[in-house]
């Protein structure tokens, strides 16, 4: 997941986006981009050196980061909301390793018939869901 991006792929995607490029939305991606686990907002800004920036200003772009779907928030087997950089718009979900933190992205998704299911026995449409997934990962395993 490291350096996928080119500096310039990114602030295109700002700029399509109508995001003005700045020096410190330029380090948030590029901390959650590089990251190999979610992060919280503090972690986030620990990581973004020389920009000084407050948690609430780092948590509102956050926010409008995960509104174009490019971010999103996952809580951690602690319990703690951290952010996790998605690498594509498609459906998807992501696993969390329950020993390191560390997190993969999993494309695809099985859970139509088991929505349908579910649909039947609540009633309801079901517009959207989420997945929380935690377990060990290769090296924890210990493969
Ligand atoms: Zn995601
Ligand atoms: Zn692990
Ligand atoms: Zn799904």
């Amino acid at each position: 997941m490291v350096h996928r991006n080119t500096n310039a792929v990114r602030d295109a995607a700002l700029r399509g986006a109508g995001f003005r490029v700045t020096p410190q939305r330029q380090a948030i991606i590029r901390v959650l981009e590089t990251s190999d686990r979610p992060l919280s907002v503090e972690e986030i800004i620990s990581r973004m050196k020389g920009y000084r920036s407050g948690v609430p200003t780092v948590y509102r772009n956050l926010q409008q980061f995960a509104e174009h779907g490019w971010v999103e928030t996952l809580v951690g087997p602690d319990q703690i909301m951290r952010f996790v950089w998605c690498s594509t718009s498609k459906h998807h979900h992501h696993v969390q390793c329950e020993q390191c933190g560390r997190a993969v992205e999993v494309e695809g998704c099985a859970l139509k018939r088991a929505l349908e299911a579910m649909e039947a026995k609540s009633g309801f449409r079901i517009t959207r869901h989420q997945l929380q997934l935690f377990g060990l990962c290769p090296e924890c395993k210990g493969e």
